[in-house]
């Protein structure tokens, strides 16, 4: 019902000069130098009293008269020298001798409307006009410059409109999972009837999830350059202002813009901004960003993705997100937008360097390698650094020691921001995750090995991921109880090879001991405790996480409750420790591929290992389920 609409789209001129404006300034002023100026062009006319003019008539002066209105009388008289004056003279009363005494001396009498011609009408005016004008024009002109004082509520988003240079999915290097599941997104928004017609449900949002600088941006510009829509661009931040009720009305305008261009992207960045759990501010209440969020989940629902609309969005932290937006209808698919490997990097190297003159010796392959935990954005600034240095030594081109520079430069200029990595805690990392993939071709019951890498992911400096070989909705005893020895794989792994552990097993350790926990608890899996739900959980909303377990059991219960935890996790890390043992060389050998190549898939372990390869299942599914650090 909206794609009809034939309203104008929104300025996009703003900024340059806009030659109307200029021409009605410069009309403007015109007119007002010819008004100035127009007593010129007419007669002169003087202006007398009542009194001149009777004595006038007297004297037989007047030779003619045009009476205007009854309030005025305009005419010709003899003057002195014999030349004729015109004269205008204002009628002071209801004079009853006037046109007798006019008849009398036989004067050609007419009579007009007073001074209400069109043209007199358009001179009275006319200063109004021009200072209407003048106000029009500044208030365009002050839009334009970047004077927001009257735009509240006004949506930034028609900024990102139409923007000049299309990206496509050739701009955005690796991310080979997350560019086969926005395929999907590509393919509905250029042909919506072929999925409509199906009767295909499409999703109405997609959460693009990963670290800073991993390309979310570039990757929802390349969604909507590949499908050849329209692209509105808004950040999280940008809604959440000052004013209350501004953000929710922000909302209100980029949907609205939405509607009307469809088919088109709506991304909004840096969704958790807005999309924290609400209520999870000190403050209490409702707040702007609270506001702001009601509004987005609303316009969420009010509309059908049939429209040709489909919402991107971006962040960081999806653990922060309000569980209301990830719910089906909204956010409820989400893309892993993941840190590259080392072939990744070069590959994004490649497309930035092609921008850049190249000396003879770049080695891009090398500077890939000598560039663990950068993101694509680091890399995209390694490159531009690199050409600054060259061009300050005024170079020709871009050589391997301007990259080395560069790199020193970033490294030390944002080590805060980027994770640097010494080659021993880089090792350090590769044995934990190696002690952790290895566990998965040793226990029956744990889900096969996806990948496991060095690549940081999140806080988590490097992981190893299985993925189920089908959708399961419930697990078994036996699979968590793998899963809690994989979880002890990282330990039981730097333990092995540098006698000692380090902080990078704390995540791992706390999934395996809620797990353990929810066993006994839960789920029934202790024998010694039978199958009794031990205490409730309690979800306070005002934390918006679950942060107590409500104890309704005797101290002694407690008592056999952590006995029976801490006996599962025992079993656990002893099996841990007698498989990685016996396997030390295989354990050894997967650490050293994975310094060399960051990251092995599957298939890439057991040849590697030696081991028979799988039957395939489809490896490009998104990983389910991870063990971290
Ligand atoms: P994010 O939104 O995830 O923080 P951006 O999309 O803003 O990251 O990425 C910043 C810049 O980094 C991009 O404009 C691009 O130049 C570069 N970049 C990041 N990832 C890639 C990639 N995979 N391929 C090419 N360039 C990338
Ligand atoms: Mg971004
Ligand atoms: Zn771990």
């Amino acid at each position: 019902m909206f794609n009809d609409d034939k309203t104008p789209r929104p300025n996009l001129r703003a900024g340059r000069p806009n030659p109307f404006a200029l021409i009605f300034f410069l009309l403007m002023v015109g007119l007002f130098v010819a008004y100035f100026f127009r007593g010129d062009t007419r007669a002169v006319i003087q202006e007398i009293p009542y009194s001149a003019f009777t004595n006038h008539l007297e004297r037989n002066d007047i030779t003619a008269v045009k009476i205007l209105d009854n309030t005025a009388i305009e005419g010709t008289l003899r003057g002195g020298s014999g030349d004729p004056i015109h004269f205008k003279t204002l009628i002071p009363y209801q004079d009853p001798t006037l046109l007798p005494s006019l008849r009398e001396k036989g004067i050609n009498v007419s009579g007009a409307v007073s001074g209400l011609s069109p043209l007199r009408i358009f001179f009275e005016f006319l200063p109004w006009l021009i200072g209407f004008g003048f106000i029009w024009f500044m208030f365009r002109n002050m839009q334009g410059t970047g004077n927001k004082a009257f735009q509240f509520g006004k949506s930034k988003a028609k900024r990102y409109l139409d923007e000049g240079k299309k990206v496509s999915f050739s701009d955005v290097a690796g991310q080979k999972d997350a560019k086969y599941e926005l395929e999907e997104v590509v393919s509905f928004l250029k042909n919506p009837q072929k999925f409509t017609k199906m009767g295909a449900k499409i999703p109405k949002g997609v959460l693009l999830v990963g670290m800073p600088g991993t390309g979310k941006t570039l990757m929802a510009r390349a969604v909507a350059g590949e499908a050849g829509v329209a692209y509105f661009h808004m950040s999280g931040s940008d809604f959440v202002e000052m004013f209350v009720g501004v953000g929710a009305s922000r909302v209100r305008d980029l949907f609205d813009q939405g509607r009307r261009n469809a088919p088109c992207i709506i991304f909004i960045d840096e969704l958790d901004a807005v999309g924290r759990t609400r209520g999870a501010g000190y403050g209490g209440g409702h707040d702007e960003r609270e506001q702001t969020l009601n509004q987005l989940l609303v316009e969420m629902d009010g509309f059908d993705s049939k429209e040709g609309i489909i919402i991107l969005a971006a962040t960081n932290r999806p653990d922060v997100l309000d569980p209301a937006l990830l719910r089906p209808g909204r956010f409820d698919r989400q893309v892993l937008v993941a840190m590259p490997d080392i072939k990744e990097r070069e590959a994004i190297l490649q497309i930035h360097a092609a921008k850049i003159p190249l000396g003879s010796d770049i080695d891009l392959a090398r500077i890939a390698r000598a560039t663990p935990g950068m993101s694509g954005a680091d890399i995209a600034n390694l490159v531009n650094e690199a050409a600054l240095f060259a061009a300050r030594k005024d170079k020709a081109t871009v050589e391997m020691p301007d990259f080395e520079e560069a790199r020193d430069k970033i490294l030390m200029g944002v080590a805060r921001k980027t994770l640097v990595i010494s080659d021993k805690e880089r090792h350090m990392t590769a044995v934990h995750e190696a002690g952790h993939a290895l566990l998965h071709y040793y226990l029956k019951n744990a889900d096969p090995l996806h990948k496991v890498t060095i690549v940081p992911h999140g806080r988590a400096l490097g992981m190893a991921m299985s993925l189920p070989e089908e959708d399961t909705y419930s697990r078994t005893k036996g699979w968590i109880e793998d899963r809690i020895v994989i979880c002890y794989g990282g330990w039981i792994a730097e333990r092995l090879c540098y006698n000692e552990t380090t902080t990078g097993t704390k995540q791992d350790i706390q999934q395996a001991t809620e797990m353990a926990r929810h066993m006994v608890c839960e789920w029934g899996m202790a024998d010694e405790m039978g199958p009794v739900a031990y205490g409730q959980e309690e979800e306070p909303i005002f934390l918006g996480k679950e942060i107590a377990r409500h104890k309704d059991y005797s101290e002694d219960t407690a008592q056999r409750i952590d006995k029976s935890v801490k006996r599962i996790l025992d079993a656990a890390q002893e099996q841990a420790e007698q498989i990685l043992r016996t396997q030390k060389e295989k354990l050894e050998s997967l650490a050293e591929a994975l310094m060399v190549r960051e990251t092995l898939v599957d298939d890439e372990v057991r040849e590697l290992l030696g081991f028979p390869p799988r039957e395939h299942s489809n490896s490009l599914v998104a990983p389910v389920s991870g063990v971290s650090s």
